[in-house]
């Protein structure tokens, strides 16, 4: 039989655990946040910190990066995964954006600049303080929810409406708690035993648990 989850309950250990804990993109201000967000899409976050001195060193704000074009950025991000059209991105951004003041703190807002997509932009608040208006999905938690059972399909969009229906907007950080997690221990080969949401999680019930149980056997 299905097993029921009270889910709002049930991330509640998860939550805890990675309350307030932060990206780990090395950011001063909520230029380089925007600007280390676009960069990060699929790229390691370590990656993107060790060009990021640079590269702000030569676009210190947002009006500096406005008069850039794509191919001057090139020596500072070049070695990023899809660099071309980040670059294209991210000084059509400042083009529109132009100074560090003006940039948009809303979901909508984010959402209309080019290489900013629905995760970016709920990165872009939570980092900046702001009441979520969505749930992060990114790439680990696309992994990490359905193992759970709290959501279904490899959709990000459909996976962020499963979250947003089944917990109040008071837990929308779950997404970025899924996420580390799915950084530290719920890795592509996780590593149940070290894992606080095995009580609840799905895969472990179908998969970990009946081994377990054979093992006790023996
Ligand atoms: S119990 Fe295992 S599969 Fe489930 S969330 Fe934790 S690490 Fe992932």
């Amino acid at each position: 039989m299905p097993v029921k989850t009270d889910w709002p309950a049930a991330i509640k250990p998860l939550m805890r655990k990675y309350k307030g804990r932060r990206l780990p993109l090395n950011y001063h201000n909520t230029y380089e946040l925007l600007v280390m967000v676009v960069l990060a899409a699929q790229s390691a976050d370590e990656h993107i910190n060790a060009l990021a001195p640079t590269l702000f060193k030569a676009f210190p704000d947002m009006h500096s990066l406005s008069t850039a074009t794509p191919q001057s950025l090139f020596p500072y991000i070049s070695k990023v995964r899809n660099f071309g059209h980040k670059a294209d991105w991210l000084t059509e951004i400042a083009k529109k954006v132009r100074t560090d003041n003006n940039i948009p703190l809303t979901l909508d807002a984010l959402t209309a600049l080019p290489g900013i997509g629905r995760k970016s932009a709920n990165v872009i608040l939570r980092e900046e303080g702001r009441p979520p208006e969505g749930i992060i999905v990114d790439l680990h938690v696309v992994r990490v929810a359905p193992r759970l059972g709290i959501a279904t399909g490899e959709d990000p969009k459909k996976i962020e409406k499963q979250l947003m229906d089944i917990l109040p907007r008071q837990q929308w950080d779950a997404g970025m708690a899924m996420s580390f997690l799915g950084r530290e221990i719920c890795h592509p080969k996780p590593d149940c035993q070290k894992c606080l949401m095995r009580p609840v999680c799905a895969w472990y019930r179908k998969n970990v648990a009946p081994k377990e149980k054979k093992e006790k056997k023996r």
